[in-house]
């Protein structure tokens, strides 16, 4: 009856802390949505079976892709690598899954793209450096800050997918 119906909304399904959740932020960059690479960068990732938990396309400001690179604001492309990413809009993703953030770093590929083995996103669509079409976070804290940088609160969905059963045993 209705009191199962409210102890059941009650109670969460299932609580799991933040910080044991893997999430990579990954970003097709403004080439990669010019050259119509959108459909194709997505699907690599929900291929391999990650769980897409945060999606937008999204004008990105100047402080914020500072921000975002503030490791390498003392390079000599870091003027250069500003302008790229505020030149168009680019598409904000949060994918989540064990061991997330080294796959996705795989399956993009190396930084500059004629060194990327073919098969990695950046090694069969791109050909510079300067526009190799999308960035993947470096390691699991980059993944929680950056997703904490580019998505704001109640941006990322909480769902589970029916695949889940058949990606994990
Ligand atoms: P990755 O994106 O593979 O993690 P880095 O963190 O080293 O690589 O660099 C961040 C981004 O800065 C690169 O993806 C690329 O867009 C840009 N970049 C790196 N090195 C250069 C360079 N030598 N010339 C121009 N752009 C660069």
């Amino acid at each position: 009856g209705s009191g199962r119906a409210a102890r059941a909304r009650a109670v969460p399904q299932r609580i799991v802390a933040s910080s044991e959740v893997e999430r990579s932020y990954i970003m097709i960059k403004p080439d990669g949505v010019q050259r119509g690479l959108v459909g194709e960068i997505i699907s690599r990732f929900e291929k391999k079976g990650f769980l897409l938990k945060g999606l937008k396309l999204f004008q990105c400001p100047k402080d914020l892709a500072q921000e975002h690179y503030k490791d390498l604001k003392d390079k000599p492309f870091f003027p250069k690598l500003i302008d790229y990413i505020t030149s168009g809009p680019v598409v904000c993703m949060a994918w989540e899954g064990a061991g997330v953030v080294a796959s996705a770093r795989k399956l993009i590929g190396a930084t500059n793209p004629l060194q990327a083995e073919p098969g990695t996103i950046r090694g069969d669509l791109a050909v510079q450096t300067g526009r190799n079409v999308v960035h993947g976070s470096d390691s699991p804290d980059n993944g929680k800050r950056e997703i904490e940088l580019w998505f704001k609160e109640g941006e990322l969905c909480q769902w589970e997918s029916v695949q889940a059963p058949w990606l994990i045993e």
